[in-house]
């Protein structure tokens, strides 16, 4: 007989993991009778209150809880992300961009930097940027929605993601989750209760003597992490020997007063110790420098972020240590850990909402019954630890692969030994110009490609289909190839012109 279903679930924490699984789980399970939702935030702790950037897997998320894009973008301040533009990794003075969406055309039955290789070899030196929709769109504040439909049109190798005020998108969510069903309650947590043989969380005490009672408890409070790391004691894995940086100093600043429109990118500038983001809102700009305090002193990496402003600061600098890794279990017993109570990796290719999304996504896939068997909780715990390696090793290659010798920090990560998996793409890369896309994992080969290619990864060959090509025919291809897309680009408005057009501004 199958165990009876779980009634009570019960959300710590109301920040942007709190919202988003309250959000998505009323929207998926609130039609179940029975079923009651409830988040508990404290407004007197507060959230973390940075988390601006996104990649377009958000996109879905939004239209699984049936969001109107348009109003999405005005209630949140949102700007529109073609991809990440790095500035001064490679070396100083140099930029690119990571785009999403795919570079070129596959031709052959083989992937277009092949292509491009072998254009390079011959003397083409056009740097792969020239050959992505989404790179040469952000350069020039450009923004259209892709163009699904049609597999000929550039449009359709375009891809997007947002980049919202966290506290105004919380508060939308929360809205729509409180619409569902869902329960907030008001008040700090100060008890946890256990069952006393099974170890299970039974309830949650607030300061003010209110008491929770759930079946399921998903820990969304943050880098406390309440229940998993305090309460269940579960460890956390520790990769700051590959990931160096483990501060950050943020503040949010007027927009340039020129009056000029800013490009639908994410910037991050490599710093003496770490990077600098840059991330333009609709009404704000939102700044952050993430440092290794073994390298830079907080006074240094304060005085460098405000070094390096837009306009004026609009709050006082917030200052936030961190340890990149993860929870060796981000499942225990009945907890499930959502957001940074699970784990945390530095925000460089803003993938920590991505991985609540995909949290989220692995508990409905694996939502229990009050029988909680372990083998879908080790099938989860598997999958979410994998997504967290395969993340570390794609930002540890911003890193590793630099020519900068210019401070201690850069000489660190430079020769730092990578991990095994960056290993063997690396070496692949270098050998034939393949890339391994392994397991699904979360970064395609746009993405590995665009970061070792642009980071100066020297492929000395490329896949032998290319050489069967005519040289000629390469590079006429390839000069094609970057004229349909800079033709298509000037076609596009720029990003406030669309926004105003769908009433988004
Ligand atoms: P929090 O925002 O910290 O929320 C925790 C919640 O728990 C709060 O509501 C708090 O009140 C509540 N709480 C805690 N203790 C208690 C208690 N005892 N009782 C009651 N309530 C309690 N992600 C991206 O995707 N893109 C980015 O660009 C990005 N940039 C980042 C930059 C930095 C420097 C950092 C540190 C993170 C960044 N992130 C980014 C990550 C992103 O901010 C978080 O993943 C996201 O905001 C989710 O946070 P959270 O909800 O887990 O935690």
């Amino acid at each position: 007989m199958s165990a009876p279903p779980i009634r009570k679930i019960v959300i710590v924490g109301g920040g942007t993991a709190g919202w988003m699984a309250a959000a998505a789980l009323s929207k998926v399970l609130g039609a179940m009778p029975g079923l009651a939702i409830t988040l508990i935030e404290s407004e007197a702790i507060g959230t973390v209150g940075v988390g601006e950037a996104t990649i377009p897997q958000i996109v879905h998320f939004n239209k699984l809880l049936g969001i109107n894009e348009a109003e999405f973008m005005r209630e949140t301040h949102a700007t529109y992300k073609l991809g990440i533009e790095f500035v001064d990794w490679t070396r100083l003075g140099h930029s690119y961009v990571h785009p999403f969406g795919q570079y070129g055309i596959d031709m052959l039955g083989i992937e277009f930097h092949h292509f491009w290789l072998k254009g390079l070899a011959l003397g083409d030196a056009t740097a792969l940027d020239a050959y992505s929709i989404g790179a040469m769109a952000g350069k020039a504040g450009r923004f259209y929605w892709p163009e699904t439909g049609n597999p000929n049109s550039p449009l359709a190798r375009l891809a997007y993601a947002f980049q919202f005020d966290a506290g105004r998108y919380a508060r939308f969510l929360r809205r729509r989750a409180e619409e569902a069903g869902v329960t907030r309650v008001e008040g700090r947590v100060t008890q946890i209760e256990q069952h006393p043989e099974t170890g299970f969380v039974t309830r949650v005490a607030l300061e003010n003597g209110t008491q929770v009672d759930g079946e399921l408890f998903i820990d969304c409070s943050g880098f406390r992490s309440l229940l998993l790391g305090q309460t269940l004691g579960v460890p956390f894995l520790d990769w700051s020997k590959w990931l160096p940086c483990d501060r950050a100093v943020a503040i949010s600043c007027t927009k340039r007063e020129t009056g000029a429109e800013d490009q639908p990118l994410t910037r991050s500038t490599a710093r003496k110790a770490g990077w600098q983001w840059r991330i333009p809102l609709q009404h704000r700009v939102g700044n952050g420098h993430v440092y290794a305090s073994a390298f830079m002193s907080e006074d240094e990496a304060t005085e460098t972020l405000l070094a390096h402003l837009d306009g004026t600061p609009l709050a006082s600098p917030n200052h936030i240590r961190f340890t990149g890794g993860h929870r060796t279990r981000v499942w225990e017993k009945n907890v499930v850990a959502l957001g940074l109570a699970g784990g945390f990796l530095e925000p460089l290719e803003s993938t920590a909402i991505h991985l609540v999304q995909s949290g989220i996504a692995r508990l409905l896939a694996y939502f229990p019954s009050t029988a909680f068997t372990q083998v879908e909780i080790d099938r989860f715990n598997a999958e979410t630890a994998q997504d967290y390696l395969d993340i570390r090793d794609f930002l540890v290659l911003h890193y590793k692969a630099t020519a900068r010798n210019d401070s201690e920090f850069w000489n660190y990560c430079r020769t730092l030994d990578p991990p095994d998996g960056l290993k063997a793409k690396l070496d692949m890369f270098r050998s034939s110009g393949r890339i391994v896309r392994e397991h699904n994992e979360l970064f395609t080969e746009t993405s590995w490609l665009s970061v070792m290619a642009c980071q100066g990864i020297v492929a000395s060959d490329h896949h032998p289909a290319a050489a069967l090509l005519p040289d000629d025919e390469v590079l006429r291809r390839l000069s094609h190839v970057r004229g349909v897309i800079a033709s298509a680009v000037s076609q596009m408005p720029t990003q406030d012109q669309f926004l105003a057009s769908i009433g988004g501004a």
